[in-house]
């Protein structure tokens, strides 16, 4: 923790306490600011983190000192304030305080039906939540009256033993414990861990005078922000109700009336004008002032406004850019802050996957769209055959009634949720936004088959356990099968962070791309250039693998090189169309690098297939294959390897790429292609393929009477090229660290089988993460840092970066920036987040004097 200072258990909120959200936590730090801005703020105390954890353990507070502020026979609210409010805590308590004497009092002043309402909703969240009794038991029925509430007092005596507490102390005292203890609880530390928070992670809280919002004239109590939650735009939301407390108003409430004037009904701001606007200003100091856009919790007591409390207003991924560019814009943050506010990874859920709007959209059923995304996945009906799913590596929909907190770690594991109860603040729509699941609740209309294990549709359709559906979390619906998706495209507000972000960026971002479509997204997502295109995935379209297969097959040189002139114009072209789609930017072309068995059938069938194809004799063909098999593929005849052995691929690929190159030029637009060479291990491999491609450069400009370069770079992805970069780098313009095979080869993992026993070597500590997804940065990291010093030792403007599926992650980042590196590659989708991520990381140094 950050600026904790000594301080005292108990504090009242005033304008020169000492307070901080790291010891009090973000509410009550936000109180503070209110009180400071001369709000209507009721009387206030904050307990810090330490108390409320002493209070878990069982040491109460002083509770004298926690009630004295607020006078004789006090009515009192209860709030979590956790350090970052996104991490929650438990529901709020109100009217504490309420007890047999009060309500005598209440019956008169503010009428017994008021005074029964207040009373009965105490005693059932006490029952409910403090006491923690049936629900059920402790239903408020519509008609409730004073026989209710007496029956009620008896049923909280007869489940307890013990009368309902008459004394504020004691109430209070209970209510403080239940919280505290609550934040220990599993669910609370799993939501809040998916939120980002550490394990230990501090809860304070923050008890309050009530203002009452029931009594004569005006009273009530609302809820308003001014942007929405979805979008980011301005606009005022939320909801007022007469005689009310707490966030009434926002349930689905007979008598909530709108805030502004509405043609749909009555409103706040036809009531109560000048409530209203004193809102208004409310809510634009706060922008101003908090620099924050705020949902503010207010109550009206008898015409005089009180504020409970603010809160930074809950956000889609999309409303948190739009709203950090705007404050940004209106000058009240600088674009440095609008840039480390938005969460990197919630510009990588605006980029998630959506349904094709044009998909024929074969609905089952329709409910509440609770979380935003779409997913596909295979319907199951348990928490724990979802973690069976997951486990197996296939995508599954977690369908239930409804969830329980014993649902969670099923969740975590799903793709999506759908459950037939609940609303948009059901246990399954907060877990679910959590932990940013595309989820449905609500689906009333479905049917649950347990016996035998399927869904019914209300036209009668059945879904089997097993079935493959589609969730779409932003539209509510429920989908047959697996629809098209499309990907989110970033909008003007989203280019507008980036390109702020740009501006701090001090490390290039490049995109791995292989296709045109691959090229394309990467300029639109405004990567610098292509950093990887593994020119091999070009040899798997339409009738070229039959070519690769007959190369495969010819006799010798010459009969290869016939055969690859077939596939020179196709290579060409998808050189030419990558180096257009990239206009100027640079395109790095990686060499031929997988085995070549890789392009041969396996089973009998295929084999065959490709006999028939070929016109040889099976036999000839199960020879050929069987010779050119390997134990241990991915250490033998692959990448420069094979360049060497059967120099005919890479000839045709750097002459494909020099032609290319020269019709570039003869159009007007001059390239400087980047030549990659994969799997070298040794400064003499580099030696001989530049000679080759020298003598193919040099007859193409001949041939074409064109002039042109070329850089050539090496891909270091064996230990022993990180060990040898000097000599190497005497050869290579640049180096480009292949984390992939790197740390294949660093660990003496196979990337292709990890997967079998890296989750249990996680779960042990053997490895803190999952290399292959988390850049190594201790073992792996060391050989980069060894070949980066030595690559530069051999030629100081050697340019360096790193392109396995580590570099848009922020760890690789953040070591490619310590050890200088030029760019990253990653995949196109990752550009945005990682030239976020690599923004963020810059302006932090700057922050903390690193830069
Ligand atoms: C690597 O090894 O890191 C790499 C980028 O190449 P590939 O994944 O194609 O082996
Ligand atoms: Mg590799």
């Amino acid at each position: 923790m950050q600026n904790k200072f000594k301080c005292e258990p108990v504090t009242l909120i005033t304008p020169t306490a000492l307070m901080s959200p790291v010891v009090h936590g973000g509410r009550a730090k936000c109180l503070q600011r209110l009180v400071r801005l001369d709000m209507p703020v009721p009387v206030t105390v904050a307990l810090s983190f330490d108390a409320v954890h002493q209070i878990a353990i069982g040491e109460m507070p002083d509770m004298a000192a926690i009630l004295a502020p607020f006078g004789d026979d006090p009515l009192l609210s209860v709030r979590p304030s956790s350090e970052d409010p996104d991490w929650g805590g438990p529901s709020a308590i109100l009217n504490i305080g309420m007890n047999d004497a009060r309500y005598a009092a209440m019956c008169t002043s503010i009428g017994t039906s008021a005074a029964t309402a207040l009373y009965l909703k105490f005693l059932r969240s006490f029952a409910v939540h403090v006491s923690r009794l049936d629900p059920e038991a402790f239903d408020i029925p519509a008609n409730a009256d004073e026989k209710t509430l007496a029956h009620m007092l008896e049923a909280y005596e007869f489940e307890t033993d013990e009368p309902f507490p008459q004394s504020v102390e004691v109430q209070l005292g209970e209510v403080l414990r239940s919280m505290a203890r609550a934040w220990d609880g599993t669910t609370a530390r799993l939501l809040r861990q998916a939120k980002g928070a550490p394990a230990d992670a501090g809860l304070g809280l923050v008890v309050q005078a009530m203002a009452l919002g029931v009594g004569e004239m005006i009273s009530g109590s609302g809820v308003i922000q001014y942007v929405d939650s979805a979008t980011g735009m301005p606009q005022i939301t939320g909801r007022y109700l007469g005689q009310s407390q707490g966030r009434d108003a926002l349930g689905d409430v007979k008598g909530a009336i709108y805030l502004t004037k509405d043609d749909r009904g009555p409103s706040l701001q036809d009531r109560s004008p000048e409530v209203f606007a004193a809102l208004l200003a409310i809510g634009k100091t706060c922008r101003e002032k908090l620099r924050e856009e705020m949902q503010v919790e207010f109550t009206i007591q008898n015409n005089n406004l009180h504020i409970l409390d603010a809160v930074r207003v809950q956000r889609a991924s999309r409303a948190s850019v739009r709203i950090a560019v705007a404050l940004a814009e209106d000058g009240i943050i600088a674009r440095e802050e609008a840039v480390m506010r938005v969460e990197p990874t919630a510009l990588s859920e605006l980029l998630h996957r959506q349904v094709d709007p044009t998909a024929r959209r074969e609905r089952i059923v329709t409910g509440i769209a609770a979380s935003p995304g779409a997913a596909s996945g295979h319907i199951v009906l348990t928490a724990s055959e979802a973690q069976a799913s997951a486990a197996r590596g296939e995508p599954c929909v977690l369908v239930r009634r409804e969830t329980t907190p014993e649902d969670i770690r099923g969740m975590h594991a799903a793709v999506a949720v759908l459950t037939m109860r609940g609303g948009v603040t059901s246990h399954a729509a907060v877990i679910g936004r959590g932990l940013g699941v595309p989820c449905v609740v609500g689906a009333s209309d479905l049917v649950i088959d347990r016996k035998k294990q399927a869904i019914v549709a209300p036209d009668g359709r059945r879904f089997n356990a097993g079935d493959m559906i589609t969730v779409d979390g932003t539209t509510g619906d429920v989908l047959a099968g697996e629809p098209a998706m499309v990907e989110a495209t970033l909008d003007q507000t989203f280019r507008t962070l980036l390109d702020w972000a740009d501006d701090s960026r001090d490390i290039g971002v490049r995109a791995n791309a292989d296709t045109p479509a691959d090229a394309q997204t990467a300029r639109n997502f405004a990567a610098e250039g292509i950093g990887l295109c593994r020119t091999e995935h070009m040899f798997f379209e339409g009738d070229r693998l039959g070519v690769m297969r007959e190369m495969i097959f010819a006799g010798g040189g010459n009969d290869r090189r016939a055969v690859l002139d077939r596939l020179l114009p196709m290579q060409r072209n998808d050189f030419k169309e990558l180096f257009r789609i990239m206009k100027g930017l640079p395109v790095c072309i990686r060499l031929f690098d997988p085995p070549l068995h890789e392009f041969l059938p396996s089973g009998k069938a295929g084999l065959r297939d490709l006999a028939e194809q070929l016109a040889l004799p099976v036999n000839t063909v199960t020879d050929r294959v069987a010779a050119l098999s390997e134990y241990n593929p991915m250490l033998g005849m692959r990448g420069v390897r094979l360049g060497i052995a059967v120099p005919e691929i890479y000839e045709m690929q750097v002459r494909a790429i020099f032609e290319a190159t020269a019709e570039m030029a003869a159009g007007g637009n001059d390239v400087v292609p980047e030549i990659m060479i994969p799997l070298v291990s040794a400064m003499r491999e580099v030696e001989l393929v530049q000679a080759q491609i020298d003598a193919v450069a040099a007859s193409v400009r001949a041939e074409k009477n064109i002039p042109f370069t070329y850089r050539l770079g090496v891909m270091v992805e064996t230990p022993r090229a990180a060990l040898r970069a000097e000599d190497i780098a005497k050869h290579a313009d640049f180096l480009s660290f292949g984390t992939n095979d790197l740390t294949q080869m660093t660990y003496g993992l196979s990337r292709d089988d990890a997967g079998r026993f890296m989750s249990a070597y996680v779960q042990q500590g053997v490895y803190a993460e999952d290399p292959f997804h988390t850049l190594d940065v201790e073992g792996v990291g060391e050989l980069l840092s060894i070949g980066a010093a030595r690559g530069r030792a051999g030629r100081p403007d050697v340019v360096l970066s790193i392109c396995g599926e580590h570099g848009g992650s922020r760890t690789a980042i953040a070591f490619c920036r310590a050890q200088g590196f030029d760019y990253v590659s990653c995949s196109p989708f990752r550009v945005p987040v990682a030239r976020l991520h690599a923004a963020q990381l810059a302006i932090a140094d700057k922050l903390t004097g690193v830069a």
